[in-house]
C-alpha cells in the first residue's frame, strides 16, 4: 500500500471526486423493496425493506455511494414518519421491516427524536425492527426508542474491515474499540445488533480480501453481534474509480464472496448473509453466474451450506 493515500483519503477529496447527486423528495422513500431473509426464529420471511429519503451522513466513508439519494438539508420534522406511513400502504403485510436512511437513524440531523413517537406507532405491527447507524451515535437515544417499540429492535453497524489500517483509509472515524463498545452498549440494553462486514475494500489483494472478511466476522460475533452480513465492495462513488485506476482496487469476484459466506455459515454462531445486490458485476463467467447467484441466495435463506459449483471458470470449494 502506498503510505501517501493517508493524506490523500480525506473527506475533501471524496466529496470532490463525487457525481451529481438524484434528484429526490423529503416527502417520499425513494424505494422500497420486500425481500426474503432467514429470521431469528429459523423460518424464511418476507421483510420489508424502506429507504428512506434523508439528509447525508456527515461521515464520509471512502466506498460509501449512499450519498446519491439524499438531501443537502435535514428533512422537516414529520418527514420521516410521512416516508413510512406512505410505504407501509404500499407494502403487503409482512413481519419485519428494515429502516435504511443512507445514513444513522440515531442521527438527530437525520430522524429527529420528535418523530420516534410516530415511527414507533406506525411501527406496531411489526415483529423486528431493523435500522442502521454509525457506532459512534449509539447512545441513550437508542434506548429511548427502543423503549416507545413494540416490535424487537435490531441496529445494523458497519464494522467494515477489522484491519486496522484499512479501516482507517476507509475514512470512517471509527475504532474497533467503537464498534465493540457500540455492540456492547447494545447487548447490555437488550437490542441486538449485526454487522456489515466488506469483502476486498481498496489496498487488499483478493486472498487478503477473504482473510479479513473472515476475520471480521470472528470480531463481530465475538463483540456480541447477532447477525453478519457480507458486502462485496464496489466502485461507483467516484473516488472508488480513481483508486480502481490506480490499482489500488479490483472488484472481489463472486468465488470469495462463496467463500466468505460459506465460512460464517459454518460457524454456527449466528445469522450469516451474503449482499446479494448486483452479484453480476463480480463474475466474468455467463456460463456459472446464475447458480452461483442461486447458491448464495439458497445458502443466505437456508443457513446451510450448498454443494459447490464446478465450472471452466473455478471450482467452489472450501477453501477454509
Ligand atoms: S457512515 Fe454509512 S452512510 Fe455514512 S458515509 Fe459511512 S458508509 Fe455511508
Ligand atoms: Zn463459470
Amino acid at each position: 500500500m502506498n503510505k501517501n493515500y493517508e493524506a490523500i483519503i480525506t473527506n475533501k477529496w471524496i466529496v470532490s471526486n463525487r457525481g451529481k447527486k438524484n434528484v429526490v423528495d423529503p416527502h417520499l422513500p425513494y424505494t422500497w423493496l420486500v425481500e426474503k431473509e432467514h429470521t431469528i426464529s429459523g423460518e424464511i420471511e418476507d421483510t420489508a425493506i424502506i429507504f428512506l429519503t434523508n439528509s447525508e451522513c456527515p461521515f464520509h466513508c471512502l466506498m460509501c455511494d449512499l450519498w446519491k439519494n439524499t438531501t443537502d438539508k435535514p428533512v422537516p420534522v414529520g418527514a420521516i414518519p410521512d416516508q413510512i406511513e406512505l410505504a407501509l400502504a404500499k407494502i403487503p403485510k409482512v413481519k419485519h421491516v428494515k429502516l435504511y436512511n443512507s445514513g444513522s437513524f440515531f442521527d438527530e440531523k437525520a430522524i429527529p427524536e420528535a418523530d420516534y413517537k410516530r415511527i414507533a406507532s406506525l411501527l406496531k405491527d411489526f415483529e423486528t425492527v431493523i435500522v442502521e447507524s454509525h457506532p459512534k451515535l449509539i447512545n441513550e437515544k437508542c434506548i429511548r426508542f427502543k423503549d416507545m417499540l413494540k416490535p424487537e429492535l435490531q441496529v445494523a453497524i458497519g464494522l467494515e474491515i477489522v484491519q486496522p489500517e484499512i479501516l482507517k483509509l476507509l475514512n470512517k472515524k471509527m475504532t474497533l474499540e467503537d464498534f465493540s463498545n457500540a455492540v456492547n452498549f447494545l447487548t447490555k440494553n437488550e437490542i441486538q445488533s449485526r454487522a456489515f462486514i466488506l469483502l476486498r475494500p481498496p489496498f487488499l489483494s483478493e486472498s487478503e480480501g477473504i482473510y479479513w472478511a473472515k476475520k471480521s466476522i470472528d470480531f463481530a460475533f465475538d463483540a456480541g453481534v447477532e447477525c453478519c452480513t457480507v458486502i462485496p465492495v464496489r466502485a461507483g462513488n467516484g473516488a472508488m474509480e480513481l483508486l480502481m485506476k490506480s490499482g489500488n482496487f479490483s472488484l472481489p469476484s463472486i468465488y470469495s464472496l462463496e467463500t466468505v459466506l460459506e465460512y460464517g455459515i459454518s460457524l454456527h454462531t449466528g445469522r450469516v448473509f451474503a449482499d446479494v445486490w448486483d452479484l453480476e458485476l463480480f463474475s466474468r463467467c455467463n456460463k456459472c453466474i446464475d447458480q452461483r447467484i442461486n447458491r448464495i441466495t439458497n445458502m443466505n435463506l437456508n443457513q446451510r451450506i450448498e454443494k459447490g459449483i464446478t465450472c471452466t471458470c473455478h471450482s467452489s470449494t472450501y477453501l477454509f
